[in-house]
């Protein structure tokens, strides 16, 4: 179904910092890029928060019909631990410490992102391309951008010029910071003086002897920068230009602003037609961030074998947590916000099991169609999931008015009601329904109905001192059976 053509998604485009109309180049198709890890170690809860946001995205936009090709990359080269250009190879360093090879390093980590997302119910990308997969295509980019004049080697490392850069383009468009201001604010650092400027950044580093991951290219053996991968791998799939790139707001400077650095010299074009950032997650009110060491990894939560949180929580009370707050605003992973979560899931999930019991009536007297655009209005406007969740407890309290009968739903808006439900619920916020209620209702109903109709049997067979044995022993623990003309209900003394 093409939804997309009933539906106008406005989108915040940080690169003019304004709520945009999305229209993709292609109509009904959208190609989408997400940088993905960088597999040194395990992610922690705050690389969740973004590609979580992104699933969301990536699960409204293929909800609403569009032919949606999502690329999220392995970063398993080239990423230094410093943004200057200096330092060590992050999956050097870790693979150096840890006395395994490079790729030992990226295949476990590879291993550990993936069962993440598994637990977290995350659709896989359309494709997940790997930098060290894409190493001719980077060497090529390369020769393109020297060949435009934009790039120069020294003593085997090529450098982008970004003076030579900001003469004819814009270098700072995307994160608003201008040139003048970037020579004022940097030091230099030791083992920079390859550069023609500080401001410069790498596209091949030579690699010195003892570096393991090398290629050969025309300049030295070395390896790619970390930014070149995601020029590459981005145009390779989804073209010189394409319509979304998302990532965390810790990359939008120097990694997307170089993006579109090296793919303006390269190919003359601007890469992208709406960049998207996630807001950063963080932990009792800091950042979490592998540097600082203020992380929880996503296996410590869902134990509750952590020195930060009261008890487990359950992954989908974790996607619910991060659905009730924007994907642009800084969200706060805290006990208190996390126990408030999981209360609304379940009051949620407590009214979405109620669903298949509810009666039809002649007329409704909820304006169904209504809050269904009202659901969906949310999520046009720039995936308000917030909104969305407002909504939905909306729904819970028809839900439970329609039980008790203080309001009416006809056959066709209550059949709405459950196929609106289970598209936002399950389809768009990737939620699950198979987390443990901490209330034990829908369980014991679930009980209770499985007895109901093994004694309904037991009665179809004529074995009436079964029937009775299980009313009976219901009745000593307290759940009395009631037997009315649709059917047989239960009430717990
Ligand atoms: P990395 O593996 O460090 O390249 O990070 C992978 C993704 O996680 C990037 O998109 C980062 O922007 C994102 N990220 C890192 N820290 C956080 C955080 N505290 N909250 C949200 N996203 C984060
Ligand atoms: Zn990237």
């Amino acid at each position: 179904m093409q939804l997309y053509k009933e539906h106008q998604i406005k989108l915040y485009n940080s690169l003019t910092g304004k709520k945009e109309n999305f229209k993709p180049i292609n109509e009904g198709y959208i190609g989408m890029y997400v940088c993905g890890p960088t597999v040194y170690s395990n992610v922690h809860l705050g690389n969740v928060r973004t590609f979580m946001s992104f699933d969301m995205v990536f699960r409204y936009l293929k909800h609403l019909g569009y032919k949606v090709r999502y690329v999220r990359n392995i970063t398993d080269a080239g990423h230094l631990e410093n943004d200057a250009d200096v330092g060590e190879d992050k999956i050097t360093k870790k693979a150096r410490l840890e006395e395994i090879e490079p790729m030992e390093v990226v295949q476990r980590y590879t291993v550990d992102f993936h069962n993440v997302l598994n637990t977290f119910n995350f659709l896989p990308p359309s494709i997940e391309p790997t930098a060290t997969g894409h190493i001719i295509e980077q060497i090529e980019l390369i020769s393109k951008i020297i060949e435009n004049g934009f790039a120069y080697e020294v003593n085997g490392s090529v450098y982008f010029d970004v003076h030579k850069f900001d003469e004819t383009n814009e270098y700072g468009k995307l994160s608003k910071r201008k040139l003048e201001d970037l020579i004022h604010n940097t030091r230099t650092l030791d083992g920079q003086s390859d550069k023609k400027n500080p401001q410069d950044f790498a596209l091949w580093k030579k690699a010195e002897p003892q570096h393991i991951m090398r290629w050969p290219s025309p300049w030295s053996d070395g390896f790619p920068g970390w930014h070149l991968e995601c020029t590459a791998m981005s145009t390779k799939y989804l073209g010189e230009q394409f319509d979304i790139h998302g990532g965390g707001m810790d990359l939008k400077f120097p990694h997307h602003e170089c993006e579109i650095a090296q793919n303006e010299a390269a190919k003359g074009v601007s890469p992208v037609n709406y960049w998207m950032h996630a807001n950063m997650l963080e932990l009792n009110g800091q950042r979490m961030s592998k540097t600082t060491g203020n992380t929880v990894n996503p296996d410590e939560l869902l134990s509750g074998n952590n020195k930060f949180f009261s008890k487990a929580y359950a992954p989908s009370v974790i996607r619910f947590f991060n659905a009730q707050s924007s994907y642009r605003s800084v969200l706060d992973l805290t006990d208190d916000g996390l126990l408030a979560s999981e209360k609304g899931f379940y009051r949620l999930m407590d009214a979405v099991n109620l669903l298949d019991s509810l009666k039809a009536s002649e007329t409704s007297s909820i304006d169904i169609p209504a809050w269904k655009q009202r659901c969906y209005d949310a999520m046009n406007d720039d995936f308000n999931s917030p909104i969305l969740v407002a909504h939905l407890f909306e729904a819970v309290k028809y839900i439970n008015q329609v039980k008790e009968g203080s309001e009416t739903l006809s056959i066709e808006d209550l059949n709405l009601l459950k196929e609106t439900i289970n598209n936002f619920v399950y389809d768009i916020l990737g939620l699950e329904n198979n987390a443990k209620s901490d209330s034990g209702t829908d369980k014991l109903s679930g009980a209770v109905d499985v007895l109901i109709r093994l004694r309904q049997d037991a009665r179809a067979n004529k074995d009436f001192a079964m029937s009775d044995k299980i009313r009976d022993e219901l009745a000593a623990v307290g759940i009395q059976l009631k037997d009315g003309k649709d059917g047989t209900t239960f009430s717990v003394n």
